[in-house]
């Protein structure tokens, strides 16, 4: 089925981004680093049981990402995604942004086009979290190798504000809520692979939502999108997402 309208036309719309839509800001996406850091799988240094074998070696990881993520910016993705939100709030719209993005680069478009902040499903880059007392604390800091960062509340060590592989990720009642009741389901620059976020098409669409997917590739839950459109996010989104006049 061809879907020609754009978001607009829609009264309540949720969004899934992923990886891809940073992709042009030059953060890499998973696929463009073969799963694999130093040669670690990712999967093997994003666990709760790789920081409790080797807390010094997640957070070399994280620190090496922290560094890549803050030196970019929002491209016109992420920017044509903020005004489309912060339209929708003048509108009387329900617009809601999810991300599995950790980088921050949707916070920062948001924050300039004075949208309200996204739901960060897989947490933030630029927060740690007290492993005692779970104490959520803004933090930029690069490690430099071997060091271990300390809560200030709790003087026990700090972890990444990141959800890992085999944790449970943040705002789940609250997207599935949203997942219910919308009209509209777009799906930006995720290859589909990683769960809870991958099964939300399925979950749109049996709840009666159209749903579309912008991404460069095929992906796996092909069946339940009812329009593709293949290619650059900085091209397609901001298309797809254009404010009316
Ligand atoms: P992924 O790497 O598995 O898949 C990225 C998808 O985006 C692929 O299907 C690819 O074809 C597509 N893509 C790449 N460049 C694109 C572009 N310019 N325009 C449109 N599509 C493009 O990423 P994922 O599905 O998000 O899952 C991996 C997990 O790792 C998620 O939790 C993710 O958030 C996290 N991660 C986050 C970042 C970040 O914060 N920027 C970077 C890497 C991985």
């Amino acid at each position: 089925m061809l879907v020609m309208k754009t978001a607009s036309a829609y009264r309540s719309i949720v969004v899934l981004t992923g990886a891809g839509v940073s992709a042009e800001s030059g953060v890499p996406t998973f696929r463009d680093e073969n799963g694999l850091w130093h040669n670690h799988r990712i999967e093997d240094v994003a666990t709760p049981e790789a920081f409790e074998r080797n807390p010094k070696l997640v957070w070399e990881f994280y620190s090496a990402r922290r560094r890549g993520a803050f030196s970019v910016r929002p491209n016109e993705a992420h920017r044509a995604l903020a005004a489309f939100s912060r339209f929708c709030e003048t509108k009387g719209l329900e617009f809601t942004l999810v991300t599995q993005n950790v980088d921050g680069l949707h916070e920062t478009a948001h924050m300039q086009a004075g949208a309200a902040l996204p739901l960060t499903m897989h947490g933030r880059l630029r927060e740690s979290r007290c492993t005692r007392c779970e104490r959520v604390f803004p933090d930029e800091t690069i490690y430099e190798v071997g060091e271990l960062p300390q809560s200030p509340c709790c003087r026990k060590l700090l972890r990444p504000h990141i959800v890992w592989f085999g944790e449970m990720p943040h705002f789940i009642p609250e997207i599935e809520n949203k997942l219910e009741g919308c009209e509209l389901f777009v799906t930006i620059g995720t290859s589909g692979n990683v769960y809870p976020a991958a099964g939300f098409l399925m979950q749109a669409k049996r709840a009666g939502a159209t749903t579309i997917c912008l991404n460069k590739e095929r992906i796996p839950q092909d069946r339940y999108v009812d329009q593709h459109l293949e290619g650059a996010a900085t091209q397609l989104v901001p298309e797809f997402f254009k404010c009316p006049a």
